[in-house]
């Protein structure tokens, strides 16, 4: 399989190429040249498979000869032994249709982990194979960090670099960055907004000379194995759902659209997805895209749903290609508008292929305080704001009778116990890692919002070469 970019300036690359790259040389993402299929038949069987034999079928495809099946496996193994249930990613049924996917049984407690745990370990694996080294950068509105500087500490060949925006992530992700004392984790607080890092990071990928320096390789969704790791659990709780017979509609609390997108390729691959509900909290720039068919930035908004606090989505690039008819000279032209304008516009004709899959559901603080309250209520548990976005989304959605949705559950409540403790009036049931982790001291560098500072800091403390 090979890798191609969505703005068709930069070399094709195998999956283990494009695994160490991350964003590409012109400034695009990495995409499969075509959809691996997965036959009917496979899909069927997935229903008496576990999670981890689920993820070798699904994501074999995309690597081909640069990973070995067996090694995939054993990766997986691995991967998946960090987290706190045996089922992975287990299913509640919330009645009327509604299902729950819990995706927070991981190291820090948010769906991050289901990719970043797999993530690192094919990552090191490549490397110490090439005998190289990596500095990983990566910019987090909360979770990404947590969740790769779990998944790379202590790891033999990359030094991680995380860059946050100061006082906009809560307690719990703060503290899940700062407390690893491992050398090869830099916990870096820059001062400004999650859009602020993640332009930091995107200019060091499009500095040549730093990023062949450093061995740049990135983390965020913007690299290829990060979405495609977390095509798994549409598979796996589709079929437990009776696909392919049955198609399934999801609802995804959504920031960069990277794990929607995952959503995307599993209908690519023949999962019949009835439709993919876009959840945001009021940095509702993708609602408003579906809606008008402009996709224009705003001010980012603080919410209690901060992993979603987020204006510009890295992934709708992705999408943007699929929807263009992967025509990238359109796809650099956009891009290049957004850049200089801050917006851009969908054709008629892209605007009703997205419409054909997609919808959009802005859910306000209220909506999602109430939302909290009422699962507790009817059901008896605790969920987190993230994941209230993504029921009340899935409660507004409009689908064909019999057509089950499932709302992804991407965090676990005691990520935002600020938020549990408005909602419910009560403090989360947080895990003993959790209780003890709080306790640690903490250790991170402050960094004003500019690119030289952050470059120096990068430069002065990688380990490479
Ligand atoms: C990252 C994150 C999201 C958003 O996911 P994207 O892939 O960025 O759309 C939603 N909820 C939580 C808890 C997250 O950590």
């Amino acid at each position: 399989m090979k890798y191609i970019s969505t703005r068709g300036q930069a070399p094709k690359l195998s999956f283990e190429e494009a695994l160490l790259a991350g964003l590409a040389s012109d400034g695009g993402l990495y995409v499969p040249e075509s959809w691996p299929r997965l036959s009917e038949a496979m899909i069927k069987s997935f229903v008496t498979m576990s999670f981890q034999q689920v993820a070798v079928e699904v994501l074999h495809p995309f690597m081909g000869e640069d990973v070995p099946r067996e090694r995939l496996q054993a990766m997986v193994e691995e991967a998946y032994a960090t987290f706190s249930e045996d089922e992975i990613a287990p299913l509640t049924e919330m009645g009327d249709g509604h299902y729950f996917l819990e995706l927070y049984h991981g190291p820090t407690l948010a769906f991050k982990d289901v990719a970043m745990q797999l993530l690192a370990r094919l990552m090191d694996d490549a490397l110490i194979r090439r005998g190289a080294r990596a500095t990983i950068v990566g910019a987090t509105s909360g979770d990404t960090g947590g969740a790769a500087i779990e998944a790379f500490r202590g790891r033999e060949a990359a030094d991680v670099f995380i860059l946050f925006p100061q006082g906009r992530v809560s307690d719990v992700q703060r503290k899940q960055m700062t407390t690893p004392k491992d050398p090869n984790v830099h916990t870096l607080a820059v001062e400004g907004t999650f859009d602020d890092c993640q332009a930091l990071v995107k200019e060091m990928f499009t500095d040549a000379p730093f990023r062949q320096d450093m061995s740049l390789a990135g983390v965020n969704s913007i690299n290829w194995a990060r979405v495609m790791a977390q095509i798994t659990y549409y598979f796996t709780a589709a079929a437990k759902l009776g696909a392919p017979e049955t198609p399934v509609a999801f609802s995804v609390p959504t920031g960069n659209f990277g794990d929607i997108f995952a959503g995307y390729v599993a209908a690519q691959m023949g999962l019949p997805v009835a439709q993919l509900m876009i959840a945001t909290n009021v940095n509702d720039i993708l609602a408003r895209t579906l809606d008008s068919g402009a996709y224009e930035t705003g001010e980012v908004v603080a919410t209690s749903s901060p992993s979603m606090d987020i204006q510009v989505s890295s992934n709708f690039e992705r999408l943007l290609f699929e929807l263009s008819g992967r025509d990238a000279d359109r796809v650099r032209a956009l891009m290049g508008s957004l850049k200089q304008s801050g917006r851009f516009e969908l054709s008629e004709r892209e605007l009703h292929l997205m419409r054909a899959l997609f919808a959009a559901k802005r859910v306000d603080a209220d909506e999602t305080v109430t939302t909290m309250r009422d699962v507790l209520a009817h059901h008896g548990f605790q969920i987190d704001p993230h994941s209230a976005i993504g029921v009340a989304a899935a409660k507004s959605a409009v689908l064909a009778e019999d057509v089950p949705i499932v709302t992804l559950a991407t965090a676990h409540p005691a990520k935002f116990p600020k938020a549990v403790q408005e909602a419910y009036a009560t403090e989360p049931d947080t895990p003993q890692r959790v209780v003890d982790m709080l306790e640690l001291p903490e250790q991170f560098t402050p960094v004003a919002n500019n690119l030289a500072d952050v470059q120096a800091l990068i430069r002065e403390k990688a380990r490479v070469g």
